[in-house]
């Protein structure tokens, strides 16, 4: 191929004891998906079609580390979630074949500019400018299913400086993995490279420069982020 200007690197995701990495091709959102967050956020808890938004694929930060406080917000959240990635795909994938798609699992934040998902909500415009920023989607190395087994259960937890502020079992999911990749290949087709933020637990906040993230979901390697003043 003879590209006019270079082509971008390809997005990638670390693989806990291999030297092989994960293509990162989309990356899907779920909103709303643990019930006492759609509480925090002033929503109502309705079992509606999933919320799904998507992030840029080079919007991933791996394995954490230093990233900048993003421009054009005062109100910058962390969301601590889950994360699902995909070895194959397809439409209309059924619940039960759904967990024979998957590569394995990682830990994840949705970054947020939180000011401007009400801003959204409020005038009807889309969610870009709070979810789809640079760096908005740290996410560590991925832990094969072969390793993990299938997650259904088991602590999320979130700090920031130490303090405990998200703790959920994710047995609480409103849509369960299975569920979820069933729903999206209704939508999309489904492919490997995929890469699924299954939705963030109550206790959503800001953070500021010189603060530190760790996320831990049980079974899989920890993710630090470190915010650092905005680039730029
Ligand atoms: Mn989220």
């Amino acid at each position: 191929m003879n590209y006019a200007v270079s082509p971008p690197p390809q997005a990638h995701l670390d693989i806990t004891g291999s030297d092989e990495k994960f293509p990162v091709r989309r990356i899907y959102c779920i909103g709303k998906n643990y019930t006492a967050h759609v509480i925090e956020m002033g929503g109502v808890v309705e079992r509606e079609p999933p919320v799904i938004f998507q992030k840029p694929a080079d919007s991933v930060v791996r394995n954490g580390g230093d990233i900048h406080y993003p421009a054009y917000t005062k109100n910058y959240h962390y969301e601590g979630e889950m994360v699902v990635v995909l070895k194959s795909g397809g439409h209309n994938i059924s619940t039960k074949d759904a967990p024979s798609h998957i590569f394995g699992y990682a830990v994840g934040l949705d970054m947020t500019r939180r000011d401007h998902q009400a801003g959204a909500l409020e005038n009807g415009l889309p969610w870009e400018m709070a979810k789809a920023f640079d760096q908005s989607a740290p996410i560590g190395p991925v832990t094969k299913i072969e390793e993990t087994g299938e997650i259904t259960n088991g602590n999320l937890n979130l700090s920031v400086n130490g303090d405990v502020k998200q703790d959920v079992d994710m047995s609480l999911m409103i849509w369960k993995t299975d569920e979820i990749i069933s729903k999206l290949s209704e939508q999309y087709e489904l492919k490997a490279g995929d890469v699924i933020m299954t939705g963030t637990p109550a206790g959503v906040g800001a953070v500021v420069t010189g603060d530190r993230i760790n996320v831990h979901v049980d079974g899989l390697q920890d993710l630090q982020v470190w915010i650092t003043e905005t680039a730029g």
